[in-house]
């Protein structure tokens, strides 16, 4: 019998109705010798054989990929090829007929380095291996064995905590912002990673050093209320996950030993970061095997606040005594640039995870140094941030090969508005959850039924083309050639199909003979295999978030004392783990390294912050006082950034009733989200049709004109002249010179000229 990690248990839950892909070394529908897409998505043959797997790997890693049995060990810095190694050591084994493709379960930490696992495995000739975070592996076993274990249907699994947060607080009788809901959100799953009940909470706090955002006995008063809404309402959350699970293989050794029969062989990922939580889970896996492969870096320790600690890494050749611990030092990912700044960083760290800090060595060619800038505030970094992107793309470099990465998600607002506005499409969703979207799994069953009846279809008939079939087909969910106006839901399910029409033509050029069942197969295979078509777009994503990933350029953000260190990173080790988190940021890139920081948050404000300590030493004139709005290479050349250029706004005050406002999209708007709006509806309209216009033209999405924000500002300021529409944020020069007079038009009630016309 197949356990829920080899196959959904219940097969409506997924997405699409996968066949077997599971049980075979590749999947009959796709042939080893059919091309395959790349991270990068470029089409690559699967290696010939077992032995062509090594090729491409150096001697140390190599010895990786054949030590198949016992205990091995993999220490190594960032970019070394860790993940590389043990994906190449899981689809050897597989390729060589040693290892069982279903009997293998890797394991790393966030969904979308578990997506690139799959991805990286299909496209070695081993799509059958299971590939999941540690939440993910145990979801599915707990669905599968709660029937058997407890009785019932397992408790629905909450998807999102905030909206039962909210409830509880009100029900506590306690008004919280949109911020504050985030932040007793996140006081709740540190609560409970660190295994804290409501009513200690308040005690652990003021233990642990920690400066809780809010009062922690109110606080502990709404975590404990959620708690007993989730009994009432029979769900679960992320973080009940493990704890079930572990309970019920701990109580059940009927259970414990039916899944170690299916899963003999473990690789673990990111290895420094297993908390006793999951190392616990992991012992439950094992029983009393050591078919284990770890791999990780302690100087990339970033999770040690939900209890996660490298002793389990640095102590593991301690622990198997017979262990094969290998060590890589090449580093394939970064420039020489790159790397000096990293390995600077590193040997500044402190602490147990810094005495095994491995010195990087670039196997790259040279590439443009880093470069660090200082802004006044942080609209101003967001927007310089979007330049230089838009450069960057402009110069050749995709969309998709950017990121922008920040310490906190609440920072990710003001660069979401920065993008729009300069153009710039971004994603700040991972690709992970891809196949399960609904808008996703209805396009699954249209495209089915069209293969189903083929020809016949009188939808297909006047079409040839694969994508053009496809395209025909998802109009009647809803895609259309340009994207619809705004943001939020209706973009989000657009975005999806636009991914889906992309897949289908990029699959046509690997295979101009396909057909419509052909894609329909394939996706059928993404989705047993959680492949996500490539988003396009610049990535958008918190630096937690980020590790294991990699895109040509990279923009570390808010690189202020107070964001990094983080406030209330208090301690000695809490200082080095906000060290090691910047580590992890410099590391992602391959070649272009930004580093910014912003004097004052708000423009107007108190030009008071420092650029993080991390970086002293590290960057040129780092004693030197007021570098304000310069650009400084660490090579050395120091030249003058935009922001220099800029003037100083003053404090964005509320127009209704005075407030310092200081959230993006609030300055934007230039009142507070609560307060009463005097927009003019009608103008609103005319503007929105007016930009869906433009987008139609100019062939971007509608937010690259004007956002949605921008728009009510400018509804609600009805601007006379370009002076007073420049001065409305998220309307700069360039977007004065292509849409004032346009826009003007529209606020003076006039008749819209040019409709449709040129650019
Ligand atoms: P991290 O610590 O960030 O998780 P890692 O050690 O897992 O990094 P990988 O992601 O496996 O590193 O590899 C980094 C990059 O280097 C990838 O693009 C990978 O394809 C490339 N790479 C790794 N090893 C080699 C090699 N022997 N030859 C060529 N490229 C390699
Ligand atoms: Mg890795």
């Amino acid at each position: 019998m197949r356990l829920p990690c080899g196959q959904p248990p219940h097969p409506s839950r997924g997405t699409w109705q996968h066949g077997g892909v599971t049980a075979a070394t590749h999947s009959p529908l796709f042939p080893p010798e059919f091309p395959q897409e790349s991270g990068h998505g470029q089409i690559v043959a699967p290696p010939r054989d077992a032995d062509a797997v090594l090729d491409g790997l150096d001697p140390e890693q190599r010895e990786v990929a054949t030590s198949l049995h016992g205990p091995v060990c993999v220490l190594a810095g960032a970019g070394t090829g860790k993940t590389r190694a043990i994906t190449h050591r899981i689809a050897y084994g597989v390729r060589a007929g040693i290892l069982q493709p279903g009997s293998v379960l890797a394991v790393t930490f966030t969904n979308r380095a578990a997506g690139e696992m799959r991805g990286r495995l299909r496209q070695l000739g081993a799509g059958g291996v299971q590939a999941r975070t540690f939440h993910s592996a145990a979801l599915r076993q707990l669905q599968f064995f709660w029937p058997k274990a407890v009785g019932g249907e397992l408790p629905r699994l909450l998807e999102r905590k905030v909206q039962l947060v909210a409830e509880a607080a009100a029900r506590c009788r306690i008004r919280l912002d949109r911020n504050e809901l985030r932040d007793v959100t996140g006081e709740i799953e540190w609560a409970k990673v660190t295994q804290t009940v409501p009513a200690d909470y308040p005690a652990v706090v003021a233990k642990s050093l920690r400066e809780a955002p809010r009062d922690p006995a109110e606080t502990g008063q709404i975590y404990g209320m959620y708690e007993q809404l989730k009994r009432d309402r029979s769900v679960i959350d992320f973080e009940d996950v493990l704890l079930l699970t572990v309970g019920i293989l701990q109580d059940r050794h009927d259970i414990a030993d039916q899944i170690r029969r299916q899963y003999q062989h473990f690789v673990v990922d990111e290895y420094q970061d297993v908390s006793p939580l999951q190392q616990r889970l992991l012992d439950l896996w094992l029983g009393d095997r050591e078919s284990l492969c770890v791999v990780g870096d302690a100087s990339q320790t970033i999770y040690s606040f939900t209890g996660a600690t490298p002793d389990h890494l640095l102590n593991f050749r301690t622990r198997h005594p017979g262990a094969t611990v290998v060590k890589l030092v090449r580093d394939y990912r970064s420039t020489p640039q790159v790397v000096h700044l990293a390995n600077g960083l590193l040997n500044q760290a402190r602490g147990r995870a810094a005495e095994h800090r491995l010195e990087l060595v670039s196997q790259r060619g040279p590439g443009p140094e880093p470069v660090c800038t200082e802004y006044v505030d942080e609209p101003t970094e967001a927007e310089g941030t979007a330049r230089r992107i838009r450069d960057l793309i402009a110069a050749g470099v995709p969309a998709g090969e950017i990121a922008v990465l920040y310490r906190i998600n609440a920072q990710s607002e003001v660069y979401e508005q920065a993008l729009a506005d300069a153009g710039v499409p971004y994603q700040l969703r991972g690709a992970e959850r891809f196949f399960e979207r609904q808008e996703v799994r209805e396009a699954g069953a249209a495209l089915r039924g069209a293969a189903r009846f083929g020809g016949n279809d009188s939808l297909l008939d006047e079409v040839v083309e694969l994508p053009a079939q496809v395209r025909a087909v998802l109009s009647t969910k809803g895609w259309t050639t340009e994207p619809p106006a705004g943001s939020g839901a209706v973009r989000d399910r657009w975005e999806s199909l636009a991914a889906l029409v992309r897949l289908a033509e990029d699959f046509v050029r690997a295979r101009p003979e396909a057909t419509l069942a052909d894609l329909v197969a394939e996706l059928d295979e993404r989705a047993a295999a959680q492949h996500a078509p490539t988003v396009q777009g610049v990535t958008l994503a918190s630096l937690h978030a980020a590790k294991g990933l990699e895109w040509d350029a990279v923009f570390l953000v808010g690189l202020a004392e107070g964001m990094m260190p983080i406030t209330y990173a208090k301690t000695d080790e809490q200082i080095e783990e906000e060290r090691r988190l910047l580590y992890v940021g410099v590391t992602r890139a391959r070649s272009h390294l930004s580093l910014s920081w912003a004097l004052s948050r708000a423009p107007g404000g108190r030009a008071s912050r420092r650029p993080t300590r991390f970086l002293n030493g590290l960057r040129p004139g780092s004693t030197a006082a007021g570098t304000r709005g310069t650009e400084t290479r660490p090579g050395g050349a120091v030249e003058r950034g935009g922001a220099a250029r800029r003037k100083r706004r003053g404090p964005a005050l509320c127009r209704v009733c005075g407030k310092t406002l200081t959230d993006a999209g609030e300055m934007k708007l230039m009142r507070c989200e609560d307060c009463p709006s005097d927009i003019d509806e009608g103008l609103y309209e005319r503007l929105r049709d007016w930009r869906a216009d433009q987008a139609r033209t100019l062939g971007q999405p509608a937010y690259c004109v004007f956002t949605d924000k921008t728009l009510m500002a400018i509804a609600e300021a009805v601007p006379a002249g370009p002076g007073e529409l420049a001065s409305i944020a998220g309307v700069g020069a360039r977007k004065l010179d292509r849409f004032g007079a346009d826009v003007l038009a529209i606020c003076a009630g006039e008749e819209r000229a040019g409709d449709g016309g040129e650019d």
